[in-house]
């Protein structure tokens, strides 16, 4: 069943956009064709886009091979005579036992408990658009794509990618039934979000348009329908989020946590983030260290990769919003579209930094020889996994229309 015998867009449909805050009629889109916004160009979903049987299938694909990943052993070393095993949970119950509570409880939710409970709402809400049952599907699906940043499935995936190269130095290393489960969980999971983009899903719960012909649209800012500026404040017919014309203290919310940002950025690259006790020597590596001993292994591409994720994407984000702070301060009308894009870009490339946090668990798993070998998390870890999580709550806060609203350019 497709999306377009769920529901058909009317012939032109007014619509308001949630990067400039721009109201306009959005005209039929022809099959296979992407509206976008005539202000900031940011694409609109296609009319007909994706199938709702696909995407609950994988889904349900993804959810279920979720269970053996998390039940079976990830991957095995074994090094001086010794097999050490690693689960998704070894992570976390090892940050836990070296006395990193919050990290452990960090690794968990974004690692094993969030996945599993987007899956499931996904599945509930695929499944009830599937089958016609509409019992609170709008409000079950906002928290669902509440969720869907900090679901980091397949930054984990990485994480282990990386973690299985550093460890192959050590010992034989070997993926374990667990390793594929998640890698397959993981294709599927990408897969069914590739199926089915968000603005379809909602597209096809109801209603579709807001009741009465809104005199002065405002749009909502969770499922973009359309709703009479008058009921500022209520509840969205749709999902049943407050609406609301912008986000409550963007600026202000947001360069308070770009300034923390800051401050912990240094300490998360300065100190150490994990040591290895190799026959009773300590060896503390930073996250700079950690890229150079992949380069002197000459794993160049997991390198570029770790430097990328761990160094220059906190930095974008924390360089890109206060430019965008400066100039929204500034009245500035210029790059306004270049602006929106990069806090598009900015919002989601975030959760890729996790890679370091996630492998340094997973070692500190692994890693556990007695005096031969053995690794422990070091305090920079805990600074590293605050600059990420405060850097994506940051752009989370930010609202792109107030850089539109600014120079009193706003439509
Ligand atoms: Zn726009
Ligand atoms: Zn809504």
């Amino acid at each position: 069943m497709s999306l377009r015998q769920v529901y058909q867009r009317p012939a032109a449909e007014l619509i308001g956009c949630a990067d400039c805050g721009l109201v306009q009629l959005l005209p039929p889109v022809p099959p296979d064709a992407i509206a976008e916004c005539v202000r900031c160009k940011r694409p609109f979903a296609a009319p007909a886009r994706g199938s709702i049987d696909t995407a609950l299938a994988l889904t349900v694909t993804a959810l279920l091979l979720l269970l053996p990943a998390a039940l079976l052993p990830l991957m095995r070393l074994t090094s001086f005579g010794v097999q050490r095993r690693d689960w998704l949970p070894s992570g976390t119950e090892a940050l836990w036992n070296d006395g990193y509570d919050s990290l452990s409880v960090v690794v968990f939710l974004f690692s094993i408990a969030l996945p599993f409970v987007y899956l499931g709402l996904m599945v509930c809400v695929l499944g009830g658009i599937r089958f016609g049952i509409d019992a609170r599907l709008g409000k079950l699906f906002r928290w669902t794509a509440a969720l869907r940043p900090w679901v980091m499935i397949e930054v984990y995936l990485v994480g282990c990618c990386v973690a299985y190269t550093r460890l192959e130095s050590v010992g034989t290393v070997n993926v374990g039934a667990g390793g594929w489960c998640l890698l397959a969980a993981t294709l599927a999971a990408v897969l069914a979000s590739l199926k089915l983009d968000e603005q379809s899903v909602w597209d096809a719960l109801p209603p579709h348009q807001s009741l009465s012909a809104p005199k002065l649209p405002i749009s909502c800012e969770t499922c973009e329908l359309m709703i009479d500026a008058a009921r500022e404040h209520s509840a969205c017919a749709r999902c049943g989020a407050r609406i609301r014309r912008r986000k409550p203290d963007a600026i202000r919310r947001t360069l308070a946590l770009v300034i923390a940002g800051y401050l912990l950025y240094l300490p998360a690259n300065l100190l150490p983030v994990l040591s290895i006790e190799r026959f009773g020597r300590d060896q503390p590596s930073t996250i700079l260290g950690g890229v150079h001993e992949l380069i002197t292994a000459g794993l160049w591409p997991l390198a570029i990769i770790v430097f990328t994720a761990s160094v220059v994407v906190p930095l974008i984000k924390l360089f890109g919003l206060s430019l965008m702070l400066v100039m929204t301060r500034l009245r500035s009308r210029r790059w306004l579209v270049g602006r929106t894009r990069m806090y598009r870009f900015i919002d989601r490339i975030g959760r890729w930094s996790n890679i370091d946090v996630f492998m340094i668990s997973i070692l500190a798993a692994l890693l556990q020889f007695g005096t031969l070998t053995s690794l422990r998390p070091q305090p920079g870890a805990m600074a590293f996994a605050a600059v990420v999580v405060i850097t994506m709550l940051a752009s989370r806060s930010f609202d792109a229309r107030v850089m539109w609203d600014a120079p009193g350019s706003a439509a």
